[in-house]
């Protein structure tokens, strides 16, 4: 039995969930969960609410209420969403808690003791009007660089330069107006640079690791710089040092440590040990993000649990997916532009969105293209027509003239053998694709089944039969209603709602290992349940809802 610690990057409490987020991050993560659940693996699958820095602190200031509120009120928001998508974590907490304070401060007091931590003097921007020291993100002026206006105090939107705040030309503070002064501020840094050749070897030992991603955390590692992990007045853990008494540590420093965190939450809540996961090196850490936080996960993440040198598990993977677009077009919150998971999932399916997305993502940094038209065309062609018609009619035919009981096979001709033989196969096949986190070509390995199947169905002519040589229609029904038995384990990773109606409508009460789906799962004589609709058509006009609230004209 593997023991396996999934996790999905913590999303950010400031604002709604896409179902961008969804194609990157939280639905291959919740299909390889589910999938090592079902092989009978130890997984456990975290995630949590990431609730500190300064777009939060503006966000909560300009929505009037407290930062505390602000971030509660959008943890619960993405839970509800996750819940809607049947996005199933063992736990989802946060980063304002007990246990990751505790922790953050752990990782802090060990890398300073193992001498990662050091001391520098950096300048800092000062309003004394509101008495306190300016974040990059409350203070603007003009780029260092090419002049442009009104930019924030950590980079320049027009020609993409990256600067310190003191740096900018006639900066005045967002709050009030005034132009802060330059004030001297002793800040702890942390050493990334002396990570550059472990990091180095550790990733090119890892054959999981993604070559797309590689390659360009190789082009970073040689030019490492030490990262100032210290904020004054800011939204976040307070350093553990009485040198900077009243300072704060960033908020890219406490995200990762939320993966921590969750988990000894969990481990209390579970009876269990944390460490299980965390420091046995038979487990295995896998943490899937979006392309996004490549930096902060290849370098940072690593470059902290190895500093520590506290016998922390280094991830064994880290899937990482591009973006989506919606029509040809980046997602926009600010132009409306995107899909929420809510309104998504007020007119969808959810499955039909885990289906569609999926099936367009390929196990790389590539950006896919979400399409209405093609996402109807592919639910209702791959959902409604090949596996709904062959659910279909194989259970309207047993339900005829089988008196709904699954019928005794008699002697299996070649053909009857190749299919047995396809249905013993596919879950091993299938489930080598999604351990390489190659999630769509497992979910098209069992589109292939059905598809199969059905022509295998076409083929056997079962209706011709039933009435003149009654064994041989058998023989087809005893195995096309096993390959349908067999996609309600197969398919059940990713869609799990369709999984169960398959299950329901065959009778299967029992719970099913993924292994089993090679077998002949119903036995002749079985009683099957009543015939429904197994994966209903997108119509027109859902597609027609879609569009008007987006905004697209006919
Ligand atoms: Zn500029
Ligand atoms: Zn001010």
């Amino acid at each position: 039995m593997r023991k396996i610690l999934v996790t999905a990057a913590l999303p950010y409490a400031n604002g709604e969930l896409h179902i961008g987020h969804l194609k990157s991050t939280y639905i291959p993560a919740d299909i390889y969960a589910r999938y090592h659940r079902l092989k009978g693996n130890y997984v456990v699958f975290v995630c949590g609410s990431d609730q500190h820095g300064t777009p939060i602190e503006i966000a909560a200031r300009e929505a009037g209420v407290k930062v505390e509120d602000y971030v509660d009120y959008w943890m619960k928001n993405h839970a509800e969403d996750f819940k809607r998508m049947n996005i199933e974590f063992d736990i989802f907490y946060k980063t304002h808690s007990l246990e990751n304070i505790e922790m953050t401060k752990f990782f802090l007091k060990k890398l300073k003791e193992n001498g990662f931590l050091y001391k520098k003097k950096v300048l800092q921007l000062y309003c004394k009007h509101d008495g306190m020291y300016l974040a990059d993100r409350y203070v603007k002026g003009e780029c260092p660089y090419c002049g442009e206006q009104d930019q924030y105090g950590d980079h320049c939107e027009a020609c993409g330069a990256t600067y310190e705040a003191w740096q900018l030309k006639n900066p005045k503070c967002i709050l009030c107006g005034n132009k802060p002064e330059i004030k001297e501020e002793e800040h702890y840094l942390f050493k990334l640079s002396a990570f550059s050749e472990k990091l180095k070897n550790w990733i090119h030992n890892n054959p999981k690791f993604q070559k797309s991603v590689v390659k360009y955390v190789y082009n970073w590692l040689d030019s490492l710089r030490d990262w100032d992990i210290t904020r004054e007045n800011y939204w976040g853990i307070e350093m553990p040092f009485e040198d900077v008494k009243g300072k704060y540590v960033y908020v890219w420093f406490d995200a990762p440590i939320g993966y921590i965190s969750a988990t000894i939450k969990w481990a209390k809540e579970n009876n269990r040990n944390w460490e299980e996961f965390w420091k046995n090196r038979d487990a295995e850490v896998i943490h899937f993000i979006g392309k996004d936080i490549v930096y902060h996960h290849y370098l940072f993440w690593p470059a902290m649990l190895i500093g520590v040198n506290d016998n922390f598990n280094l991830p064994s993977a880290m899937p990482t997916r591009g973006f989506l677009l919606l029509e040809g077009r980046k997602f926009s919150k600010s132009r409306k532009w995107y899909i929420s998971i809510k309104r998504a999932t007020e007119i969808f399916d959810p499955d039909y969105i885990r289906f569609y997305l999926t099936l367009i993502t390929p196990y790389s940094l590539e950006d896919t293209d979400f399409k209405l038209e093609d996402f109807k065309n592919m639910v209702n062609s791959g959902l409604s027509d090949t596996i709904g018609n062959l659910i279909h009619r194989t259970l309207t035919f047993i339900t005829k003239y089988f008196n709904s009981r699954i019928p005794q096979p008699g002697e299996y001709d070649s053909l009857d053998k190749k299919m047995i033989t396809k249905l013993r196969q596919t879950p091993t096949i299938v489930g080598k694709f999604i351990e390489e986190f190659r999630l769509k070509t497992g979910l098209e390995e069992i589109l292939g089944l059905a598809r199969e199947t059905n022509k295998y169905f076409n083929t056997k002519e079962p209706w011709k039969y039933v009435k003149k040589e009654r064994e041989k229609a058998a023989t087809t029904l005893f195995i096309t209603a096993n390959i349908v038995a067999s996609l309600s384990v197969l398919l059940s990773p990713y869609t799990p709602k369709i999984a169960e109606r398959i299950k329901k409508v065959l009778n299967l009460e029992k719970t099913l290992q993924w292994d089993e789906s090679g077998t002949f799962i119903l036995p002749p004589g079985h009683a099957i349940g009543k015939i429904e609709i197994i994966a209903p058509k997108i119509t027109d006009e859902q597609i027609q809802k879609l569009r008007e609230k987006l905004g697209i004209r006919q």
